[in-house]
């Protein structure tokens, strides 16, 4: 039986890494309907709406998404397309695995993290105001409820994917109230689990270090909202870049599959974009569906060609001379 899946192009590079990963699951043979849908600037021109409700309904009803980046201006104009669609939708969880790949030669070996972001609240609830002229104020929340389910999320995830720790990163010393009260959750969810896992806790001004001194230290990283944003891209630059990792938001009735990166407004329409980190978010889609032979396909022939390491099928991000479509086709032509 097919299943439906939204589609969502998006912005900058984001119908060149959608096309391309939908052509690779259609190669690998799975059945799947896609329900083509709006969102971001792009929507905004024809659609006057950057997040159409009949887009968020088809989520809501299928209860999966392929999306590609969304643009969000900076300094001004609309509120981020991304962080509304998380919060309508309620995904709660971000789950962002970011592990070396055969060919891609980096400082580290040995990296093999999952980063788990609280998704919905902190700093990104978007309350602002200006207190008076020359003074604005940012508001970053914390809740129990969302910073238990978050805690709780990671903790479950850590102990099916048999993962041996989680860290969490705070500043708790400073913001005593709001990650004091993450913390404080976050651990009555650890004393479950106890037995089954290991935990710590680090000032991320101290996890940063950590990170960028022995990556291979970490196993799960737990974060809140605004951590956890820039902590993925942070370790993205560990194993490659933007370009080679995937993301999935989670929730409790549906899920959208994202790469971490941008819409990298530098190199849309160029051709030029890595497809990568979209074609494995759609394996962890793949996986999601329950369609795992295929997503183990996927995976097989995409660490095939980086292995090959020939420049010639590889995006210049990742050091090689070809094109989005180059590295398709050969992911494609070596599907086992
Ligand atoms: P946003 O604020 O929308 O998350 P960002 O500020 O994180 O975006 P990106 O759009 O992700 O920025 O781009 C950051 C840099 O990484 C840019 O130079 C961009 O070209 C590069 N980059 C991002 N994604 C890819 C990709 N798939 N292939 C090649 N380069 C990429």
């Amino acid at each position: 039986m097919s299943d439906i899946v939204c589609l969502i192009p998006g912005d900058g590079i984001g119908p060149e890494v959608t096309s391309a990963t939908r052509r690779v699951i259609e190669a690998a043979g799975v059945d799947i309907e896609w329900a083509l849908l709006p969102a971001g600037t792009t929507a905004l021109e024809f659609c006057g709406s950057v997040l159409p409700e009949r887009t968020l309904a088809a989520i809501q009803g299928h209860g999966v998404a392929l999306k590609g980046p969304l643009t969000t201006p900076i300094g001004g104009g609309h509120v981020s397309v991304n962080v509304t669609l998380r919060k309508r939708l309620n995904l709660f969880a971000a789950v962002r695995p970011v592990r070396n790949l055969p060919g891609i030669r980096t400082r580290f070996e040995n990296v093999d993290l999952v980063i788990i972001r609280e998704n919905t609240e902190g700093l990104y609830s978007g309350i602002e105001h200006e207190i008076t002229d020359g003074v604005v104020g940012s508001l970053k929340v914390a809740t129990a409820k969302a910073s238990s389910r978050i805690g709780r999320f990671a903790f479950d995830y850590a102990v099916s994917r048999r993962r041996g720790k989680v860290t969490v990163f705070h500043k708790a010393n400073i913001l005593k109230m709001s990650d004091g009260l993450f913390l404080r959750c976050v651990r009555q969810e650890y004393a479950k689990d106890r037995d089954r896992l290991a935990y710590d806790e680090l000032i991320i001004d101290n996890g940063c270090m950590q990170l960028v001194t022995d990556p291979s230290r970490f196993d799960v990283l737990l974060l809140e909202n605004l951590y956890g944003d820039i902590i993925s891209d942070l370790a993205a630059g560990l194993v490659g870049g933007l370009g080679v990792v995937p993301g999935a938001n989670i929730g409790t009735s549906c899920a959208v599959f994202e790469p971490v990166h941008g819409s990298a407004p530098d190199i849309a329409r160029k051709g030029i974009a890595n497809p990568l980190a979209c074609i494995m978010s759609g394996v962890m889609m793949l996986n999601h569906l329950g369609r795992t032979q295929a997503a183990d396909r996927i995976r097989q022939a995409y660490d095939t060609v980086l292995a090959d390491g020939d420049p010639a099928n590889l995006t210049p991000d990742i050091g090689g001379r070809g094109t989005t479509e180059s590295f398709t086709d050969a992911i494609i032509r070596a599907l086992p």
